[in-house]
């Protein structure tokens, strides 16, 4: 598409969005864009669906009981509404199973910490009690090796203490600026004095847990503080035989002072995590069979996995709940669509898109008849916003289904064209590196990355049933009017590219990468 074509989409998008915008919000008399808008906006089940998928069956890391359990409700559902469902097998991934962690501080005083067990750590038998140590400042490798003699049956902390536990934007607000500058400043340089920390033991940070626990510690303790208030990112575990566990910002800074400053903290820990071996991992799979046009596919796309800290609500359960959402509303309005509707509840995304990878790899018949793929991967915010990642010919239509939506649901959308393409992020990656149309959501940020984002607060309260329900309607909405689209999505791709500004040279489209299909070894 041209400069000229571009702005005539975009024309087309305004001229059609303005007309409809005011007194009246549907741009047509459609009865199944009317019908659509009433179940989904006057009878949503969102929340209920939330309030299960979040609550009750909870995060659902790839590898664990919960995303079994989490692929087998929406089966039940969709085979509920006569929908025909499945779960696929696409590897095998470690299995673990989550048991009660307690972390007490028990010397110089007591406090229950706020502490996680991180995904897939091995637990303890029972209560295990050690001195907390920070990792020493050393000169050479061998220094730390004998260092690492006198740390059998402690627990060692390993990440860069904060200086601050409280969110910039206070200390933009209420300090002075130098006093500002300074924290960050200082902040910037235990940062780097902790890096140097990690080089001089001779191990990188992915590789020092492995060492730490082959030299007889009791235990790693981590924090990945995200920059808000109680906030602190959950990952996998680096760790086979002892746990790791991560701690809030606070807490964790609390056992570094006391320990920097020989004041002896001790911990009880009993953590308990079962691991379960490599287990089957799965992709779950929805499917309503078009009339006119079988081979074409309008694919729905969401990672059903997620980590597991919080209750994975807005990565993505958010997303889950919203595409369920849209097939319960389609299937009752639009039973027969014209091209395939496929839904893919992805598994493995967190560790690398692996179940989106697979079904793409195992089913080229999928991607050969791609229509559309939209993924919903943006935590609770209102879609406001899609790339159309390259691909020359995609703008108009989406223009064009945008032009027949009511306002509300077309109101906040920008299109940005022609974009460029994604090699990773979300599972729309897993088919646009195919060259096939491929798409991703974007929409309101809801302090995503601060606040939810694979954190330990991803939980069902911070989604914003409004902005759910508004994104399921859309789904339904785009979906149906992808469907019946009279031509098919293009495929003619980008050839001009932009200047990487990271690496400095010129862009180039992804390359698809294989799935892993089973789970790394050790210390990975
Ligand atoms: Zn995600």
């Amino acid at each position: 598409m041209n400069a000229h074509q571009v702005a005539t989409v975009l024309a087309l998008a305004v001229t059609l969005g303005t007309s409809s915008a005011g007194a009246q919000t549907f741009t047509t008399d459609d009865p199944v864009l009317r019908h659509i808008w009433a179940m989904g906006m006057d009878s949503s089940r969102t929340y209920e669906f939330a309030q299960v998928l979040m609550d009750s069956i909870g995060p659902r890391l790839t590898g664990t009981p919960e995303l079994e359990a989490a692929g087998n409700w929406l089966v039940a559902h969709y085979t509920s509404w006569g929908i025909p469902a499945r779960t696929e097998q696409y590897g095998t991934w470690k299995g673990w199973r989550r048991g009660p962690t307690h972390v007490d501080l028990i010397r110089p005083r007591v406090r229950t910490l706020e502490a996680t067990m991180l995904a897939w750590s091995p637990g303890t038998q029972s209560a295990v009690e050690g001195e907390v140590v920070a990792l020493p400042m050393v000169e050479r490798p061998d220094e730390f090796t004998t260092w690492l003699s006198t740390a059998r049956g402690k627990f060692v902390l390993i990440s860069p203490p904060q200086t601050t536990c409280r969110p910039d934007e206070g200390w933009e607000r209420f300090a002075d600026s130098s006093v500002y500058r300074k924290m960050r400043e200082t902040r910037d340089r235990r940062a780097r004095d902790w890096e140097v920390r990690i080089e001089r033991t001779g191990s990188t940070a992915s590789t020092l847990p492995s060492v730490l626990e082959r030299g007889g510690v009791a235990g790693v303790l981590t924090s990945t503080w995200s920059g808000g208030w109680g906030v602190t990112r959950i990952f996998g575990a680096r760790t086979e035989e002892v746990p790791s566990l991560d701690l809030s910002c606070e807490d964790y800074g609390l056992l570094f002072r006391l320990a920097e400053n020989a004041q002896g903290p001790v911990l009880s820990v009993e953590a308990h995590g079962e691991r379960l071996g490599e287990v089957p991992v799965y992709n779950t799979i929805a499917e309503v069979r078009g009339v006119s046009l079988p081979d074409e596919y309008v694919v729905l796309s969401s990672h059903l996995d997620s980590w597991d800290g919080g209750s994975g609500a807005t990565d993505t359960g958010a997303g889950t709940i919203a595409i369920l959402e849209a097939m319960r509303i389609l299937k009752e309005v639009y039973p027969e669509p014209k091209r395939t509707i496929l839904v893919g509840h992805w598994g493995g995304e967190e560790q690398g898109l692996n179940g989106s990878r697979a079904f793409a790899e195992d089913n080229p018949s999928v991607v050969q008849g791609l229509h559309v793929l939209l993924n919903f991967d943006i935590g609770t915010g209102v879609v406001n916003d899609i790339s159309m990642q390259g691909m020359m010919g995609a703008g108009e239509h989406f223009a064009r289904w945008f032009a027949q939506m009511p306002s509300e649901l077309s109101g906040p959308l920008k299109l940005t064209l022609p974009g460029t393409p994604h090699s990773g992020g979300t599972d729309h990656a897993s088919f646009l590196c195919y060259g096939v149309p491929a798409f991703r959501f974007g929409g309101r940020e809801w302090d995503y990355f601060t606040y939810t984002w694979h954190t330990n607060r991803d939980t069902f309260d911070k989604l914003v049933f409004e902005e759910v329900r508004h994104n399921a309607t859309l789904i339904a909405a785009m979906t149906y009017l992808a469907a019946e689209d009279p031509e098919r999505v293009s495929r003619e791709r980008r050839d001009a590219f932009p200047t990487d500004a990271g690496t400095g040279a010129v862009m180039t489209w992804p390359t698809c990468r294989d799935p892993e299909r089973s789970s790394p070894g050790p210390g990975n």
